[in-house]
């Protein structure tokens, strides 16, 4: 095996440990300086309507889930960002809460758009009881942004119809429009095509985020029904955008991927018109200037280009799609979507408390214990993600995981 594509155990886990502690203290004193440079200062940043909301957005927003350090938000908000996306899973709240403290300090909540996401994971079967507990989540959320409200709800990972008809999520949703508690109302979903189609008929949503990365290029099907989404007047909002970013120790590429991968795979995003806005989950003052620099220019650099031209990207990023097509392969009814999804979060994004969150939210019995590690691991991928590596991989770490 190439040492480059070798698994590095330690860099595995000390890194994602060392990255959420050098967080913390920088988070404390923002000692992390922001980048005074700005390359495409001079061109006006592009901006699109989210579908009915009528809302107007750079194209580039910021997803907070990844971030640490407030100084980066109102780096973001400096540099011409206006839309914030949070949940109230992220960081078990404290995400949401150094949203509402930057934004308070900023004074600046009547120039924003504020989204945060509300999960109705192991949602009981009675309506009222779900449509409780959905209200009372999406309460907690606002006292900790410090807001009366916010611009975008969405009903959050949203990954089957059934979820997207649940009676108790849609009229929770109804009930904080009426009364003010959001402008709009959203789902978010990691299972495009189905979910979004639902949507469509259901018409009940204003916008919809959606995955959506240049490992799908081939997948007509899912762009179409995103575009035909928009059609009918539903914003959308694009996520993993950049299939994982630069950071790939886990894939068939260089550890690190240049610069020109990360703005070429956004601009590849945003050049579908029907997508209003992505939202890129950075972590650091200099991928903020990048990202941001596709809002004033999507037109491809050569560097862009040849790398978009190499179409083994592809195949060597091993993204997940979340299609499902393996969820019934496995003998031992292990859940391989959802490690799959836990295993991005803990190793290309570095983001211990999303894949932690991700592996307690596995159904009992169908989680990385399940996993018998069979010689032959029977469950195979239809987009070229090494599953059995993968699941290696997070067993490896999954008590230091849990132990953060
Ligand atoms: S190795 Fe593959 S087939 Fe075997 S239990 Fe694990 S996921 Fe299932
Ligand atoms: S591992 Fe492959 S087949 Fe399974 S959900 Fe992910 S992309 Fe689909």
């Amino acid at each position: 095996m190439n040492k480059r594509q070798e698994w590095n155990r330690r860099e595995f886990i000390v890194k994602p440990i060392v990255w959420a502690g050098a967080a913390t203290v920088l988070g404390q004193t923002d000692l992390l300086l922001a980048s005074p440079v700005n390359p495409t200062a001079n061109s006006p940043v592009l901006q699109r309507t989210l579908g009915k909301t009528g809302i107007t957005l750079p194209i580039v927003s910021m997803g907070v889930m990844n971030a640490d350090v407030p100084g980066l938000l109102r780096r973001a908000y400096e540099v011409g960002i206006r839309h914030f996306d949070t949940a109230a899973g992220y960081k078990q709240g404290r995400n949401e809460e150094m949203v509402g403290q930057v934004i308070k300090e900023l004074g600046v909540r009547d120039e924003v758009t504020i989204s945060t996401k509300q999960a109705s994971r192991n949602r009981p079967q009675n309506v009222a009881e779900a449509k409780k507990r959905f209200i009372e989540g999406v309460e907690s959320s606002l006292r900790r942004l410090q807001m009366d409200h916010v611009d975008i709800l969405y009903h959050h990972a949203v990954d089957s119809v059934e979820d997207a008809r649940a009676d108790g999520p849609l009229e929770a949703l109804q009930s904080l429009k009426k009364d003010g508690k959001t402008r709009f109302v959203a789902l978010s979903t990691h299972k495009t095509q189905d979910v979004i189609n639902e949507a469509v008929r259901l018409n009940l949503f204003d916008v919809a985020l959606v995955t959506l990365n240049y490992t799908m290029a081939h997948d007509a099907g899912v762009l179409s029904t995103i575009e035909r989404a928009a059609k009918s007047g539903i914003g959308i909002v694009a996520m993993k955008t950049q299939a994982g970013g630069t950071v790939r120790p886990d894939a068939k590429l260089p550890k690190q991927l240049p610069a020109a991968s990360q703005t070429a795979l956004l601009k590849w995003v945003l050049n579908h018109d029907f997508i209003t806005t992505a939202i890129p989950g950075f972590s650091t003052y200099e991928h903020l200037e990048q990202d941001f620099s596709v809002a004033r220019n999507l037109t491809y650099t050569d560097e862009e280009e040849r790398f978009l031209a190499d179409k083994s990207f592809a195949a060597q990023a091993e993204f997940c799609q979340q299609c499902g097509q393996c969820k019934d392969d496995c003998p031992k009814q292990v859940d391989v979507p959802a490690l799959m999804r836990a295993h991005m979060y803990a190793v290309q994004y570095r983001n211990t408390g999303m894949a932690r969150e991700m592996l307690a939210s596995v159904a009992l019995g169908r989680g990385v214990d399940a996993c018998d590690s069979c010689e032959s691991c029977m469950v195979a991928c239809r987009n070229s993600v090494q599953i059995a590596k993968k699941i290696a991989q997070l067993k490896s770490v999954r008590n230091e995981l849990l132990s953060c």
